[in-house]
């Protein structure tokens, strides 16, 4: 397993933790900080202006380990599903623009009133599998993001590592997996779930599981302060074959984002090379 104690190389950011920073700041910022790596939204690159950002981020050196995200490939209809293979497009576009290592994929819960689960994985499936030919060609990775089940319903119906895996067997090149510890620290396939992903594993998320827990999507930990046994997971996930970045990625609408951005980086620079 890599040495992180003196080495900040493997240290990404995700937007999402640096929530009141425009990309002009996250940029500036991690670059004081000596971080060489971001992950960016799609909200603040086309806030930035997608060209503008592209060109930032050029001369700023940084690396862009994936772009977050796309996906929502669920809705109620013919036009939806138009629509939302449009914006998947647009992303790819995006990802390629910014120098992006993959496109994370969230895939959509259930359609507003639906019961039907399989009908979403369906559609989550084909959505896929009609984006992927735009996406070879752009030579853009897709990285499927499973999310916590409790996110069944209304934002991502692909909820573990195996369900992930399974689509890749199934759709093939072009496509791999996003490994949230947030998301499936839980499961007890993941070791096995993670060996099997093997070189498919685009991308790695960390950030902690709080007890309690008090809001399901914005109360995520920073790394150390939770439950989730990092070094594990990131052993397995090494062990697999993975040697990229990991992505510290901290929605935290009590905590964190009320914090100075300088501050939060810090501490991300510090937990990265004692815990993650
Ligand atoms: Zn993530």
């Amino acid at each position: 397993m890599r040495d992180f104690s003196s080495d900040r190389r493997w240290l990404a950011i995700n937007t999402a933790t640096l929530k009141s920073w425009s990309l002009e700041q996250v940029i500036a910022g991690c670059s004081r900080a000596g971080i060489t790596a971001i992950a960016p939204w799609r909200d603040i690159v086309q806030q930035c202006g997608v060209e503008r950002a592209a060109k930032l981020i050029r001369e700023s050196g940084l690396t862009v380990t994936c772009l977050c995200r796309g996906g929502m490939f669920t809705t109620a209809d013919e036009a939806g599903r138009r629509a939302a293979l449009d914006d998947n497009r647009r992303a790819v576009d995006e990802a390629h623009a910014i120098g992006a290592g993959s496109l994370i994929l969230v895939a959509g819960g259930l359609p507003p009133g639906s019961k039907d689960l399989t009908g979403a994985h369906r559609q989550v499936r084909d959505g896929i599998a009609a984006l992927l030919p735009y996406a070879r060609s752009a030579r853009m990775p897709l990285a499927i993001e499973p999310l916590h089940p409790m996110t069944a319903a209304d934002r991502a119906c692909i909820n573990t590592l195996a369900h992930a895996n399974d689509l890749c067997d199934e759709l093939g090149d072009g496509i791999g997996v996003a490994v949230d510890v947030y998301h499936l620290w839980w499961d007890p396939e993941l070791p096995r779930q993670i060996a099997r992903s093997g070189k498919r594993i685009l991308s790695y998320h960390v950030c902690d599981w709080l007890v309690p827990t008090r809001d399901l999507v914005f109360d995520r930990g920073m790394p150390g302060d939770g439950i989730i046994d990092l070094r594990a997971i990131r052993a397995t996930v090494e062990a697999a074959g993975y040697q990229g970045h990991c992505d510290v990625e901290i929605f935290s609408a009590q905590n964190w984002w009320k914090r100075d951005p300088e501050e939060v980086i810090r501490i991300c620079v510090e937990r990265h090379q004692t815990v993650v």
